[in-house]
């Protein structure tokens, strides 16, 4: 396999969106499998920020931090795009010398006015400016034109996408852009053009919604003579409306799955089976396999949906692991609700989360349960469920409880069946209030489990304040 230079060229307009994730994630894939065999391979990481009004360095930050969090590595520094706009316009004036491009000088009305005259007469014609390419007054300028391109009216290009297949268009339906603005701002079309040539990228791995620009961008490398690089535009992903996946459908922010609790694991599994099967029994794939099998020639065209409870599925198997425990320590430090309680009692924060991690999606979802396990003001909230008649049978239970030396879930656990036994007690009649009075829960783990999570000495409290309270 030739060496693979692929890129990903974020702009930060707005903070690491999951989708971008998704594109960052197969073109680290697919040069980590290039590496295997060639090792000048690599992946550059591009920031688009030449849209000043829109790109803030706090976007820049969120999308570095996404990366590195995701695990998603580049190589070389990252390269900043507005660092090369005098090489851009270099190429704009490169592009005008050999006639692939010209001066323009239609105002937006003007070309309003043609847009809104074909669209009367039924012409889908994609050039508006007419006139200028053949005015040698206007050629002749030196200040207040901006540069467009220069397409012929004939012939097609044709492109073999890697996941597309074969794309063909007619020049004729392509518009003239702009490649230089009339301030003498290059134009994201003939940047991503002149920056991609420049740092060798040869694979370019993207958004569908980037599928349109292939034929405007191979039109700037067709007349500079360029190699063209090889494409792979892979589909978007929606919401289950169908929609592209947006805030309305839950978190998008990859900063915001890191604040909630999820692994970079259970997303990397999630997003890869958007649109590719690893075809096995089961549907748990980390990296290293996901290195050794993926195949982007077998990636669907079609979008797809992302399940928010599909991710908590696999975010649920993941922080179970043994071996991702670290993963939950790393998330208290940087939770201040957690890490309060985690230096009060850290015994307490590590059976919490031994017991509860089969019951939740994310880490955040501990936040409420520590608040009640750490509560020392904690209050039983009285109901109809805890009536006289359990009032008796939790007193006799306590004097059973009472004779267990070493609080041990398997201690914990034979008192209370014995109890049950012995007091031929449904589970029930006794589970649910005595979850109740310690946990004001209604939900759960077992009895012994919470118990074993008190201790005996915050059991006892919980229970004698209950036992004296005013009911
Ligand atoms: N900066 C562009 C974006 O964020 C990507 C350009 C490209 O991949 O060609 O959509």
């Amino acid at each position: 396999m030739n060496d693979v230079v692929a890129r990903f060229a974020p702009s930060p307009t707005g903070f690491l969106h999951i989708g971008g994730i998704r594109t960052a994630l197969i073109n680290y894939i697919v040069v980590q499998q290039s590496k295997k065999d060639n090792g000048k391979s690599k992946l550059l990481l591009r920031i688009e920020d030449t849209d000043i009004t829109r790109s803030k360095d706090e976007y820049k930050k969120s999308i570095l931090d996404g990366l590195e969090w995701m695990g998603i590595e580049w190589d070389e520094k990252p390269h900043t795009q507005s660092e090369s706009i005098d090489r851009h316009k270099e190429i704009a004036y490169k592009l005008l010398e050999k006639g692939h491009a010209y001066k323009c000088v239609c105002t937006k009305e003007e070309l309003e006015t043609k847009r809104l005259e074909n669209q009367k007469l039924r012409k889908n014609i994609k050039r508006l400016c007419t006139k200028c390419k053949n005015d040698s007054a206007t050629q002749l300028l030196e200040k207040d034109f901006c540069i467009r391109i220069n397409i012929p009216n004939f012939g097609k290009l044709s492109v073999l996408d890697k996941i597309q297949g074969e794309v063909v268009v007619e020049n004729k339906e392509i518009d003239n852009f702009i490649l230089l603005r009339k301030d003498g701002t290059p134009t994201y079309m003939l940047s991503v053009v002149v920056d991609d040539h420049d740092m060798g990228v040869n694979m370019i791995i993207r958004g569908d919604d980037h599928l349109n620009n292939i034929f405007r961008q191979l039109h700037i490398y067709k007349s500079l003579q360029w190699d063209f690089p090889t494409y792979a535009h892979h589909p978007l992903i929606h919401g289950d409306d169908g929609l592209k996946l947006s805030k309305r459908h839950g978190a998008v922010d990859i900063n915001e799955f890191k604040k909630r609790g999820y692994l970079p694991q259970s997303i990397i599994n999630n997003l890869i089976l958007l649109s590719w099967s690893p075809k096995k029994d089961d549907e748990n794939i980390e990296i290293e396999e996901i290195i050794n099998t993926f195949d982007l020639e077998k990636m669907s065209k079609s979008s797809s949906i992302f399940d928010y409870n599909k991710l908590n599925h696999f975010n649920n198997f993941y922080l179970q692991k043994e071996e991702n425990y670290k993963y939950f320590e790393k998330y208290i430090n940087e939770n201040s609700i957690l890490k309060k309680f985690f230096d009060l009692d850290q015994i307490l924060m590590k059976k919490l989360f031994s017991t509860y991690k089969k019951n939740i999606n994310f880490y955040s979802e501990l936040e409420n349960i520590a608040k009640i396990y750490y509560d020392e003001e904690f209050k039983t909230i009285l109901n109809n469920e805890l009536d006289e008649n359990f009032n008796i049978i939790l007193k006799d239970f306590m004097k059973h409880l009472d004779f267990i030396d070493v609080w041990s879930k398997d201690n914990l656990k034979n008192c209370i069946n014995k109890f049950l036994e012995l007091k031929k007690i449904k589970f029930a009649i006794f589970g649910k209030p005595i979850r109740l009075v310690l946990t004001n829960l209604k939900e759960g783990p077992p009895i012994n489990d919470i118990l074993f999570i008190l201790g005996k000495k915050n059991t006892f409290l919980r229970l004698n304040n209950y036992i004296n309270s005013d009911k």
